[in-house]
């Protein structure tokens, strides 16, 4: 069903997924990084989803994965249409394009799309309800990718850290160094996901689809992944603090002790269940990953 040496597409390859991805994708065939730097080589911008077309006429990929998004959660709350653009017109063009072209798209969204009004972890049906504009994108993004058409795989993912871009770990370990206190928020409970963790699981996926003979049509749809357990800010950046040390005092404060532009949801755990049940894929508890990529950060 798919070419011996499969030319996968990544959007957003200089973003924290992305990057991870075009290690993690390379043996499965040939992987082109898309950034929107029209002189760093293949690119569209997302914020003018035109330049999706051209893109995918010269690359002519099997398969596609969007890992690009437009995620400055606060600032989203002022550029509604850049974030709407992105994180929605952008997905409903590369879906059309997909579509047409007959190939399979992979695509990321977020636990922010849940209010956070439950009180056990989030299944992949549960209603939504996103509090900010970021979340309401990303959202509508999810819409446009399920209307009928191209086969599509979606995981929704939490609270992304890595080794590179920005996230919670690296402004922690800076803040460790720079100040004598670190408040973090303590009522607010979901679960960090390392984004290598993000990229090995699309990869183990991929690779039964585009090696192993899985159909993605009978697969197709929404799964939740992140890491395992959860925890609160406060409680994900004193496993930092144990591991990196540092003079500094940690403190827990409730979320109203340090405004946001946006509204965040109180409780964002994903149930990452139904990837175990559809591909026997068991997630590791967050603290573990964060050690490996603790190991790695050196
Ligand atoms: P990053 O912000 O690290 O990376 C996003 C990528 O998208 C960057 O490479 C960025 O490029 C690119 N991008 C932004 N705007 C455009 C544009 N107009 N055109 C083309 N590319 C663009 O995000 P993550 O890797 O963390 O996120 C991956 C996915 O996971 C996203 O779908 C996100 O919504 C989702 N997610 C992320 C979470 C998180 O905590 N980060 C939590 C839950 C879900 P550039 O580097 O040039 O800005």
């Amino acid at each position: 069903m798919y070419p011996e040496r499969p030319v996968i597409l990544i959007l957003g390859a200089g973003g924290q997924v992305g990057w991870e991805l075009l290690r993690t994708l390379a043996p499965l065939g040939r992987v082109v990084g898309a950034t929107r730097q029209p002189q760093a080589g293949p690119w569209a911008d997302l914020a003018r989803p035109e330049t999706l077309a051209p893109l995918l006429a010269e690359v002519r990929p099997t398969l596609v994965v969007n890992a690009a998004a437009y995620t400055a959660v606060d600032r989203a709350e002022q550029e509604r249409e850049r974030a709407a653009a992105i994180n929605a017109e952008a997905v409903g063009e590369l879906k059309r394009l997909a579509a047409c072209a007959g190939i399979p798209l992979v695509h990321y969204s977020t636990d922010f799309v849940f209010a956070g009004d439950a009180d056990r972890p989030y299944r992949e049906d549960d209603p939504t309800g996103p509090l900010g504009v970021y979340g309401a994108t990303k959202w509508a993004g999810e819409q446009a990718l399920a209307a009928s058409g191209a086969t599509w795989l979606l995981f929704r993912t939490s609270w992304v850290y890595g080794v590179r871009g920005s996230n919670f770990l690296l402004t922690m370990r800076r803040l460790f160094r720079e100040r004598e206190e670190v408040r973090v928020v303590d009522d607010q409970i979901g679960t960090p996901t390392w984004s290598r963790l993000i990229a090995e699981v699309t990869a183990q996926v991929l690779g039964r689809a585009l090696h192993g003979g899985l159909d993605l049509r009978e697969v197709q749809g929404v799964y939740h992944l992140s890491g395992g357990g959860s925890t609160s800010w406060y409680g994900f950046a004193r496993a930092l603090h144990e591991r990196l040390g540092g003079p500094c005092r940690l403190l827990p404060i409730p979320c109203r002790d340090y405004p946001l532009p946006a509204r965040r949801p109180a409780y964002s755990v994903l149930d990452n269940g139904k990837l175990g049940r559809v591909f026997g894929i068991r997630l590791p508890h967050w603290r573990e990953s964060l050690q490996q990529c603790l190991d790695d950060l050196g």
